[in-house]
């Protein structure tokens, strides 16, 4: 699939790596598999759970017409099977599919189950054959492309099950000494089933797999900054209301941050603007580096401007934290002859450290921290000011 406008997206974005680098063996690279999982568990639930139940009752339309058509013992032992296996076997995988702990297994648990139906099927054909009552074969087939189709299960779980079922019924149908040529036949069309089945499965998780990239490189597009990779200004609005009012909730006091390059003007002017967007980009890291507990987020906030706001720490703590923000940009030690504040390209930074308050609103803490960089300005650059206006700040 070719998507548009990748350039716009930030070039670390693992997502855009992985379109770039493909997925033909149906693999991502580390952490993006495992978030791969999770999804497909998330968009295939649904299909997994009516599969299930349609299999249930399907299952159980089978029961009937065997308690009506078969003749006993073989009766008796088809419907211990059927109704000893199978059945308890799809509504526990039913069931399963409504316990959130159990979603991170639900492949296993599908496979397990889809496979122990499957070779509870070949063994019915199997009994029936040894009790020379023929039962259509072609239940195998259904039980196949069930496995290929309907059940949600990912492509590596589903072929194991298509073809060891198909192993099984052979080696079954074998066993009982079924008819060599008309065995060759009915293996022949079991064996097509399963080779349409891999190669629809195939393209079905590999079209899911796009849709997940796409999805992610969409969600980095609208929410990543595409030069530095933080968070953008819209992003880190949305995350700092949630941060605002869950420290609100729980009393916590909060350091929003305003962060602005020094003379960058200047810089840009001296050294041009490929190497001031480079220069961006490694301030930006440093930045970034600093946020990383869930509840902290760090932002461009547009321009050579940078934001952060960090949760629940005491005022000496965050200023250890902007301290080392600022000295780690000055031993980037990127030469900046024009600067009037250092040799190199260097950061002033301003906090607002509050206890947010109902009366308050982000805004509020954003100008105030404007307030305090361009203390920090005035003060000569390179620097750290800190300001508690608004709110009561507890540490
Ligand atoms: P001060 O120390 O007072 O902040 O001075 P300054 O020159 O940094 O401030 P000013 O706001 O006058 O200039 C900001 C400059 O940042 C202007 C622009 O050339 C540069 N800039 C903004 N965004 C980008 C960008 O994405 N890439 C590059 N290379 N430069 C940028
Ligand atoms: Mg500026
Ligand atoms: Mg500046």
């Amino acid at each position: 699939m070719k998507l548009p406008h990748l350039d716009w997206v930030n070039q670390d974005s693992p997502y855009l790596h992985q379109h770039q680098q493909g997925f033909r063996s149906l693999n991502f690279d580390g952490e993006l598999e495992q978030a791969f999982k999770r999804y497909h568990a998330n968009v295939f639930l649904r299909r997994m759970r009516w599969a299930l139940l349609v299999a249930t009752l399907l299952a159980l339309l089978f029961v009937l017409l065997d308690a009506i058509n078969l003749p006993e013992p073989l009766r008796s032992r088809v419907l211990t099977l059927r109704l000893g296996v199978i059945q308890p076997l799809l509504l526990l995988a039913w069931l399963a599919t409504y316990r959130r702990g159990l979603r991170d297994h639900l492949q296993l648990i599908g496979g397990a189950v889809a496979l122990l139906c499957g070779l509870s099927v070949a063994g019915i054909i199997g009994l029936a054959r040894a009790h020379n009552f023929a039962l259509p074969y072609e239940g195998i087939i259904l039980v196949t492309v069930f496995f290929y189709f309907l059940t949600g299960l990912r492509f590596t779980t589903a072929v194991l099950c298509g073809w060891i079922t198909f192993l099984t019924y052979v080696a079954v149908e074998v066993g009982v000494g079924f008819d060599g040529e008309l065995l060759l036949s009915n293996a022949l069309f079991l064996l097509l089933a399963n080779v349409i089945g891999s190669v629809g499965c195939y393209s079905l998780e590999y079209s899911t797999r796009q849709n997940f990239l796409a999805q992610g490189l969409l969600q980095d597009l609208a929410e990543n900054d595409f030069l530095t990779g933080l968070l953008n200004r819209r992003a880190f609005t949305a995350r700092a209301e949630l941060c605002w009012r869950q420290a609100q909730r729980e009393k916590k006091p909060l350091g929003v941050v305003m962060m602005d390059v020094d003379f960058f003007k200047r810089y840009n002017d001296h050294y041009g603007h490929a190497a001031g967007d480079e220069a961006l980009r490694q301030v930006a890291q440093v930045v970034g580096e600093h946020a990383r507990r869930p509840l902290d987020c760090a932002a461009r906030y547009g321009g050579e401007e940078f934001v952060g706001i960090w949760y629940g720490l005491s005022e000496e703590q965050l200023l250890a934290i902007l301290e080392s923000i600022r000295s780690g940009v000055e031993a980037l030690a990127l030469s900046h002859a024009d600067s009037e504040a250092a040799k190199v390209v260097t950061l002033s930074i301003g906090m607002a450290y509050l206890s947010p308050q109902p009366q308050h609103s982000l805004e509020d803490a954003l100008r105030l921290a404007d307030v305090a960089l361009y203390l920090a300005k005035e003060q000569g650059r390179n620097g750290v000011v800190s300001k508690k206006q608004i709110g009561r700040a507890t540490g």
